[in-house]
């Protein structure tokens, strides 16, 4: 008798994610529905007063999605006459495409710096020594859910007089000394796609922000340039986070520290349990420091580590298969020779990651890397 093969491990089962709430969040769908106003509501200001409480900031600002968060940040300062068009951002080589769309989508220059080889953040070394005169700005980015080195980089921003802006997408609740992520830098950007560790039921983002200038611009800027209806003190864009949605990420809200929480107990088994020649897991991070939105390993063979995870029945993602500066869309960034993130992205393997993922998945996922065989 042959015996069907167990269900494979999927890398993220968001299906099941929201299962988890599903009466709460439908609830609250259904309180959006006959309330009858769908933009621009009290949904989104309960939301947006929660999530800066949570986040311990003054301001947060629900806008239509991670990117805008953080081109709206950027586009606010060019708006108040601090960044002016052609001034340099730095930013980290080995980020999310987002991350340079921001800046470039605001004319101005991103500037890629390598990361630390073993925490995947960028080097506030490196970023010392890429600042020019044009250097006005730096964007962290807590890549993986890791808080960047916010200790360092503040420092370095200070001394030079730049922005810090954190790119928080990956990382809601990433805390150092009881500070969280969207709260070191000057402004922070997140994101609330579905997969994120708080995820809509589709797009949405925020900026949180201490500055009440800063938070006041971007909020008319959001909502076509207009503090007062039909006002237009600014050349603005439609950027909004929807009733619907905010009402569900406060439903998802109250749950995220429990999920991190449970993210952090898989990625202490994960790193206990994988010991392998071929398979580098990452290093710990500061307690409560990182949220393992992703859990990256890497490999130098790591495509014949994906397929023989693939052939175990365990779905695994490159994250990311091409640097930006090797994307079509930045030519201009083409010749830059950036090796320790060249390397990196024919290395990284994400394995799955999710607060739902059941013991005997985690277990499953373990095995299959073990027996990895060793030339
Ligand atoms: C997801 C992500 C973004 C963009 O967020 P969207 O909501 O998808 O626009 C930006 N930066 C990083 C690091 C991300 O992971």
């Amino acid at each position: 008798m042959v015996t069907a093969a167990p269900p494979a491990v999927p890398f993220l089962d968001l299906r099941q994610v929201n299962a988890a709430h599903a009466d709460e969040l439908k609830a609250a769908a259904a309180r959006v529905i006959d309330a009858g106003r769908y933009v621009l509501g009290e949904e989104l200001s309960a939301f947006e007063e929660e999530f800066a409480a949570w986040c311990g900031v003054r301001h947060a600002i629900g806008v239509g999605n991670g990117l805008d968060a953080m081109a709206l940040i950027l586009r606010a300062y060019i708006e108040l006459g601090v960044l002016q068009e052609g001034d340099e951002v730095i930013v980290p080589s080995n980020t999310f495409i987002a991350s340079f769309l921001a800046v470039s989508a605001n004319r101005l220059v991103p500037v890629p710096v390598e990361p630390d080889d073993d925490t995947f953040n960028i080097d506030p070394v490196r970023v010392e020594a890429a600042i020019g005169p044009r250097t006005r700005a730096i964007m962290a980015v807590h890549l993986y859910g890791r808080l960047a080195d916010m200790q360092a980089l503040g420092g370095i921003a200070r001394r030079y007089g730049l922005l810090l802006i954190e790119d928080a997408a990956q990382a809601h609740g990433a805390a150092c000394r009881g500070r969280k992520a969207g709260s070191f830098g000057d402004a922070a950007g997140f994101s609330f796609y579905p997969g994120k560790n708080l995820g809509a039921l589709g797009d949405g983002g925020a900026v949180t922000t201490d500055d009440d200038i800063l938070a006041a611009t971007v909020r008319a800027l959001r909502n076509y340039g207009s503090a007062e209806k039909y006002r237009h003190a600014r050349k603005g864009i439609n950027s909004r986070l929807d009733e619907l949605q905010a009402a569900l990420l406060r439903v998802k809200l109250r749950y995220l520290d429990a999920e991190n929480a449970a993210r952090q107990g898989i990625a202490t088994v994960y790193r206990e349990a994988i010991v392998h020649p071929a398979i580098r897991t990452p290093v710990e991070g500061t307690p409560g420091g990182h949220v393992w939105h992703l859990f990256v390993v890497r490999s130098a063979r790591r495509d014949a580590l994906m397929a023989h995870l693939a052939g175990a029945g365990v779905r695994t993602l490159v994250h990311y298969p091409v640097p930006p500066h090797r994307q079509g869309a930045y030519p201009e960034l083409a010749g830059l020779s950036l090796p320790l993130t060249e390397r990196m992205h024919d290395e990284v393997l994400s394995l799955p990651m999710a607060p739902n993922l059941g013991g005997g998945q985690v277990e499953r996922v373990i095995d299959a890397c073990l027996s990895f065989p060793v030339p």
